[in-house]
């Protein structure tokens, strides 16, 4: 057998280098909201205020097509609301879609020809004001690669 005089002092090594284990601080947004302090200190607020800033640097026309790729507008009832989630993007929107995509409320879908298909993110339900479960019926018609 092999004389393994290390063990011992690799144990003793182990035991002096044991930390505790990472606690999650939790911590508060300017907004209130408890958030994590690494989060905090990434991006300086919560995942709420992140994404209503993200929000609120879109263009009206912008959120005009959000609510359009969901049927989610007034002329839906809104228990229907979600019933799609698909947007053929064209030249003329193709900036909106752009600034949607950013701020990760939208996602690129396949090709068509020269277009390409848009589809609304959980966050885009929400902010659409689509139900859990509304949303839930939305993001199941995306068909996923
Ligand atoms: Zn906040």
């Amino acid at each position: 057998m092999m004389n393994d005089l290390s063990r011992p002092e690799r144990q003793h090594r182990a035991i002096v280098n044991e930390k505790p284990a990472p606690v999650l601080q939790s911590k508060r947004c300017a907004c209130g909201k408890k958030a994590f302090a690494k989060q905090l200190a990434q991006h300086g607020k919560c995942e709420a205020c992140q994404s209503t800033d993200r929000a609120a640097a879109l263009l009206p026309e912008d959120l005009e097509i959000l609510h359009h790729m969901l049927g989610a507008t007034p002329h839906h009832a809104q228990v229907r609301w979600g019933f799609r989630n698909e947007y053929l993007v064209n030249r003329r929107d193709r900036a909106s879609l752009e600034r949607l995509a950013a701020a990760g409320f939208v996602l690129a879908g396949n090709h068509l020809l020269q277009l390409q298909y848009f589809h609304v993110t959980s966050a885009g339900c929400k902010l659409a004001g689509l139900s859990a479960k509304r949303t839930a019926v939305a993001l199941s018609l995306v068909a996923r690669p």
